[in-house]
């Protein structure tokens, strides 16, 4: 089969999803946004509900629809892009809550869905999503008397635990909020890796589950497997792929497999990847191209089948780090001409 094969295995993320809940004091949701981080927001979901996960969160009202049908009835799925233009119908028949970012969603809410349930985000610094502090002030006799089921705000820096931007929209906000009987979220996963300060009454992991950084202790989640098209040698001197970029320093043996950046695996990636050929590491050498990589494998005894780019010895951080990004890019950039299987 020439198609490459990404397996996921939904055992991890709900092993995941236990491991962020065992450091959690409060409750732990899960974040299922952009089809689940890439891996499939159906099964993702079903998995993450099955683990014990009563709280979702999706980026916009569409998403929303799909974990529905994947969780059920019982589940809260929540909205961060809140209650756009066009959204009633969508937030009304899946039985959505919007987090509510400005006023203007605010009086929609009111005008379109009076007396469906919502939250409030609010904005503690980071200046994305969210009411500033002023427009709060303003508003939250008038939204409280609504009853909003959650209020919540996103950390900017949590990924690096010391930095002094957690400890300040900590401060920002408790003092938004610390009077108010309604539920608090402050923590994605670097949050709740932050400690018990950070939990307030609901964390929202999401890259944590699928494997990612910063939950060093995370289980990978998928694998990816590079099925090798053809296989042949080169002189000393020889040069491979686009550009010209790698010489053979040696009589080499290369392989081409069938994946590139057209499949996620970034032009970036290029040198300091390698493939795996069961624990054996055979460098990636030259460019990648579009549907294509080549890799040195003169010293393996004989050429393999496929060879692996992602499994629990190179993780999606160590493809993010070689490619210059995160791995939250490098696994919600994962191919759609992926084979696709799951493991439980
Ligand atoms: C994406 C997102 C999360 C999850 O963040 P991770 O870093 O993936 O854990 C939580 N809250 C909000 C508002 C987000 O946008």
């Amino acid at each position: 089969m020439s198609t490459s094969h990404l397996t996921i295995d939904l055992t991890a993320l709900a092993d995941n999803w236990k491991a962020l809940d065992a450091r959690n004091t409060s409750e732990t949701g899960a974040v299922v946004k952009a089809n689940g981080y890439g891996l499939g927001v159906g099964r993702a979901a079903k998995a993450l509900a099955e683990a014990g996960a009563r709280q979702f969160f999706v980026a916009v009202a569409e998403e929303g629809a799909a974990v529905r049908k994947a969780v059920g009835d019982g589940p809260v799925i929540s909205v961060f892009a809140g209650h756009m233009a066009g959204d009633a119908p969508l937030l009304r028949d899946h039985k959505l809550v919007p987090m509510i970012n400005s006023v203007e969603q605010m009086l929609r809410h009111a005008r379109e869905l009076g007396g469906h349930p919502f939250g409030i985000q609010l904005d503690t610094g980071m200046n994305r999503l969210g009411l500033e502090p002023h427009e709060w002030a303003a508003l939250r006799d008038v939204a409280l008397r609504q009853g909003p089921t959650l209020i919540m705000s996103h950390l900017a820096c949590a990924d690096e635990p010391h930095h002094e931007m957690s400890a300040q929209q900590l401060r920002v906000f408790k003092e938004l909020t610390d009077d108010i009987q309604v539920p608090r979220s402050l923590a994605a996963t670097g949050g709740l890796l932050l400690g018990p300060d950070y939990h307030f009454d609901l964390c929202r992991p999401g890259v944590g589950l699928y494997g990612g950084e910063p939950f060093d202790e995370a289980k990978a989640v998928v694998t990816l497997d590079l099925p090798v098209i053809q296989v042949r040698s080169v002189e000393e001197g020889e040069t491979v792929g686009y550009g010209n970029t790698w010489t053979a320093p040696r009589k080499s043996r290369i392989a081409t497999v069938a994946a590139g950046y057209a499949d996620g695996l970034h032009r970036a990636l290029g040198a300091g990847i390698d493939l795996f050929h069961g624990t054996q590491t055979c460098p990636v050498v030259g460019r990648v191209s579009m549907d294509l990589i080549t890799v040195d494998i003169t010293d393996l005894e004989k050429a393999p089948e496929s060879l692996q780019i992602l499994n629990r010895m190179q993780t999606v951080d160590d493809l993010a780090e070689a490619a210059g990004t995160i791995g939250y890019e490098i696994l919600t950039s994962l191919g759609n001409r992926y084979r696709r299987s799951y493991i439980a």
